[in-house]
């Protein structure tokens, strides 16, 4: 498409994409995204039933000891220089108002994913960022000093990359695990991806006709057993679907699940009408998860720069990464922080 070099080429117009092409165009990085869909920002527009709950009202440290290890230590440095303070300043100086729920969570006032991804529209707009929409990179290749981002009949060269291409959850979004793909192709490991904040199984024989299609928003909680011993416990919405237990509370033990690994556990439901306890409940399908635990590895990616330790210009951010959150804003702030970090190596960079 052009023989100079983009100074930075991002892969996938999502949350993280769209972040670091509004920081790229604050820094005067030169940059061009890449959206393998005809829109940007689509996992964003579902995001919290269509309203966005995009960060938490938490100090650095505070959301770093949510996110726990070992996303909390490899994260550090992305979370201290972009807390959620200033993801929630950078969206209100571009217009957005933002309401603010009792427990500190963020959406944008109007309750309109929408509006969130207009800011991101208008910032491209407004700072003439090119943006190849309709376009999945299928191949991503070191090229004499630079990268050649291959998309079916012609290419693209690139000083630095950022890949940014989201999990595998929700692959109508168009996170399908092409990122994946880049880094293994590039040698960089990449962890087995499974489902985080995800729902689990009803029983063969259904929920008990108490607890059939109730959903409790308080005085609910669930709580992850290992050989007797609770490991974690959550309070918060419960709901009994006709498929599955699900919620925030149920999320967040999922969570846990994903990341701990245990041979087998016990799911206690609490509700204000009494307890359930399912043993070893199978989680719903990683497509149906909010967030992907899994992905490039974090011993492949240097935390203070999102740069490859291996591959000079190549930088992940988002979900691609092995990194998630609980429920509440955490994971686009992650996406954001890590987007702003990976951009601002670019701009320090020689
Ligand atoms: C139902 C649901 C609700 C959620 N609610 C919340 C919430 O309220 N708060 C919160 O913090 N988090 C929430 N999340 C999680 C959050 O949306 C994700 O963690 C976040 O969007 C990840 O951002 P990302 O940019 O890494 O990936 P994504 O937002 O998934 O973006 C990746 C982008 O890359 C593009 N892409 C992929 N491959 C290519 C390619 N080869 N070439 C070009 N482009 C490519 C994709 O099309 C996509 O647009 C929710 C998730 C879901 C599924």
């Amino acid at each position: 498409m052009t023989a100079t070099p983009v100074q930075l080429a991002i892969v996938g117009g999502g949350a993280a994409g769209l972040f670091a092409a509004a920081t790229a165009r604050h820094r005067g990085v030169e940059c061009i995204l890449v959206e393998r869909k005809a829109r940007v920002g689509t996992k964003m527009l579902m995001t919290a039933n269509g309203r966005c709950n995009f960060t938490k009202d938490l100090s650095a440290a505070r959301m770093l000891q949510d996110l726990g290890e070992p996303v909390a230590s490899f994260a550090r440095t992305a979370v201290e220089a972009c807390p959620p303070a200033a993801i929630a300043g950078a969206l209100r100086d571009c217009g957005l108002r933002i309401r603010r729920m009792e427990d500190g969570r963020l959406f944008p006032a109007s309750g309109k994913a929408a509006d969130v991804v207009h800011v991101f529209g208008d910032i491209l707009r407004d700072g003439e960022v090119p943006l190849l929409a309709n376009a999945p990179v299928a191949a991503l290749r070191p090229e004499g000093g630079a990268f050649s981002l291959e998309f079916r009949g012609f290419s693209l060269l690139a000083r630095n990359v950022l890949v940014a291409t989201g999990g595998l959850s929700f692959p109508k979004t168009g996170s399908v695990g092409d990122g994946h793909a880049f880094a293994r192709s590039l040698g960089l490991r990449v962890e087995p991806c499974r489902p985080g904040l995800v729902g689990y199984n009803a029983p063969p024989c259904g929920w008990p006709p108490r607890l059939a299609g109730c959903r409790f928003e308080t005085g609910a909680s669930a709580a992850v057993l290992v050989e007797g011993r609770e490991c974690f416990r959550c309070g918060g919405e419960v709901e009994f679907e006709p498929r599955c237990v699900s919620g925030a509370a149920v999320y967040n033990c999922s969570r846990w699940v994903a990341r701990h690994a245990p041979r087998s556990f016990s799911l206690c439901l609490s509700t204000p009408d009494g307890g359930l306890r399912l043993d070893d409940p199978s989680p719903r399908p990683l497509k149906e998860a909010i967030v992907t635990v899994g992905g490039v590895s974090l011993s492949e990616v240097d935390p203070a720069t999102m740069r490859a330790r291996k591959i000079p210009g190549l930088y992940f951010a988002g979900e691609v990464l092995d990194i998630d959150g609980p429920t509440g804003g955490y994971n686009l702030s992650l996406a954001f922080a890590t987007a702003a970090l990976a951009v601002d190596s670019v701009a320090r960079s020689p």
